[in-house]
């Protein structure tokens, strides 16, 4: 899989930071740990979203409308993509990930702000 730019929901730039290795299944877990090597190592441009990303592609309960599982359970995710991405500067959009990551860090810079989004 070669991702040129990297596309994740505002939520998920948190949620891969704190990702263990754990997720709802194989494919899940491969994926996403492809996508955090590639932040790690190259530092690509992440173009931040708040609708199905790069993670959700290989999510189960990531439905064949493309939302998440229910609409309501895709409504609340939704609000919490744009709660993280409302705290962003997001002028340029896709942002190099060092960037990007950085402003989270500094945004979400307490454990108790970080639990909330994962
Ligand atoms: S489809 Fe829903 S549960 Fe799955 S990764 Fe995306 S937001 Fe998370």
């Amino acid at each position: 899989m070669i991702l040129m730019n990297i596309k994740l929901r505002g939520h998920h730039l948190l949620c891969i930071q704190g990702f263990q290795g754990y997720g709802y299944d194989e494919n899940f877990v491969k994926n996403i740990t492809k996508i955090k090597s590639l932040i790690d190592k190259d530092n690509p441009k992440i173009k931040v979203l708040n609708s199905h990303d790069d993670i959700c592609r290989s999510c189960p309960n990531l439905t064949k409308d493309k939302i998440c599982k229910d609409e309501k359970n895709n409504k609340d995710i939704i609000k919490m993509d744009e709660e993280v991405i409302n705290k962003l500067n997001l002028e340029n959009n896709p942002l190099n990930s060092d960037k990007l990551l950085d402003q989270i860090n500094n945004i979400f810079n307490s454990s108790k702000k970080y639990r909330k989004y994962l």
